[in-house]
């Protein structure tokens, strides 16, 4: 095979291999090599980082080609340019080094400083980055998946008990997630577009060895699967097989590919192919909604989906009583709006914006915030500014309180809100922020 495509070494900076036939002759013709080239470079290979792989290779010859070399015996994977090569299907374990270098960079990131809105930027940043590489030359199996997001799971939230799945942090912000990716369907975009390479014959080393190896004479859409046939190829045929049922027919499927890769941000369309959405949600504008910060509509986000994880949703809690008024159970609809502590606090909120009061359970205050969402007006935008900064400011009281033994000083609170209002609108004046 590398006779054929005249492939006799790959080398990418110091990373080198060499090929040669699995013989005394070739091989002793190829340390005569190494050894011309360090008398006349002065360049010597290092005997403890080089390694000589066989396959195929009886006991006697195998010795004998360990002598003429000098090097080690190497066994499979082995990692060329970070990746591992195998003769068979990788192990969970071969990705041990991704794992590492993910679980280093993940836990280097000062954990307790940041706000729940900053990990989650952090780790998409981390889920489009880093294993993209490797998601673009591998089919990533579903137990590293679990690992990965196990890890990113540690990082996100401080407790054992994450308020709510991973999975639904993977949809789409439309659909009531954070936008994260799900990487099954992350990893078989990056593929489409290894496959659309195929396709479209590009010239590189790789995608000339499928086609003298896989495909022959072929092209993609009659490429049959054969036994023995890499994890790789056989996930190649697969999205193959899907994209040509939801074509219809080769010449469709074909420009449906065409569609994608031609164009910029290719592999975020073959994703959006790719994923299975839900219908949109109708509270998400007004959650993700600018000028309200970040970390104060990642609060209300776990409102709106009713996962604040207030005690009445902890079946393993004693103690279930609404920490401010100790009169009734700590639901998401007392704590935040019929405890009088907090009706207090949206009455104040509500008089001083000159909103009207229908504020009493948290889908009728979505409800009242959706009719609010097209206006531009400065009144509109210190509305929803305001509630979620009470939102905010009443789940961190509740917490100072559960947790810290703090109790909540109402007038504080509300302080908090109104400067955080001025500030981030700039407006100072009360009667502007209410006109329109
Ligand atoms: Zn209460």
């Amino acid at each position: 095979m590398c006779e054929s495509l005249r492939i006799s070494h790959l080398m990418y900076v110091d990373d080198l291999l060499l090929f040669c036939r699995r013989d005394v002759s070739s091989v002793t013709q190829l340390v005569d090599c190494l050894q011309r080239f360090a008398q006349m470079v002065g360049l010597t290979a290092n005997l403890t980082k080089s390694s000589i792989y066989m396959a195929g290779v009886d006991k006697t010859v195998c010795h004998r080609l360990l002598q003429i070399t000098g090097f080690q015996q190497g066994e499979m994977p082995f990692r060329y340019l970070g990746i591992p090569i195998a003769s068979q299907k990788l192990r969970i374990s071969d990705y041990t080094i991704l794992l590492d270098t993910l679980t280093r960079r993940v836990t280097s990131w000062p954990k307790v400083t940041l706000s729940y809105a900053g990990k989650a930027q952090l780790v998409t940043l981390v889920l489009q980055g880093m294993e993209c590489y490797w998601m673009s030359v591998l089919p990533l199996p579903s137990g590293v998946i679990d690992r990965i997001y196990r890890i990113c799971r540690a990082f996100m939230w401080t407790t054992s008990h994450p308020p709510i799945a991973w999975s639904e942090l993977c949809r789409p912000r439309e659909e009531g997630g954070l936008g994260l990716r799900d990487l099954s369907v992350w990893n078989r975009a990056l593929l489409a577009k290894v496959l659309w390479r195929i396709q479209d014959k590009q010239d590189t080393l790789w995608i000339r060895w499928v086609h003298h190896t896989y495909l022959q004479q072929t092209d993609i859409w009659t490429w049959t699967m054969r036994h023995g046939d890499s994890p790789l190829i056989k996930q190649l045929l697969q999205i193959r097989d899907s994209i040509l049922v939801a074509s219809g027919s080769p010449s469709a499927a074909e420009r449906l590919l065409a569609n994608w890769f031609q164009q910029p941000r290719g592999v975020a369309r073959a994703y959006d192919h790719f994923w299975d959405g839900r219908p949109p949600q109708p509270w998400v504008r007004t959650v993700w909604r600018s000028p309200i910060q970040p970390s104060h509509a990642f609060t209300l986000w776990l409102l709106a989906r009713g996962h604040l994880p207030v005690r009445a949703r902890q079946e393993y809690m004693h103690d279930r009583l609404c920490i401010f008024c100790r009169q009734s159970e700590e639901t998401l609809e007392h704590l935040f709006f019929r405890c009088d502590v907090t009706s207090r606090l949206w009455r104040r909120t509500c008089e001083w914006l000159q909103m009207r009061p229908e504020m009493s359970t948290y889908r009728g205050m979505l409800r009242t915030f959706r009719r609010l969402y097209w206006k531009t007006s400065i009144a509109s935008s210190a509305r929803h500014v305001a509630m979620a900064a009470l939102v905010y400011h009443l789940w961190g009281a509740r917490n100072a309180w559960v947790h810290e033994g703090r109790r909540l000083d109402e007038g504080l609170l509300f302080r908090r809100v109104q400067i955080h209002v001025y500030r981030t609108l700039g407006v100072y004046n009360d009667r502007e922020l209410c006109q329109g």
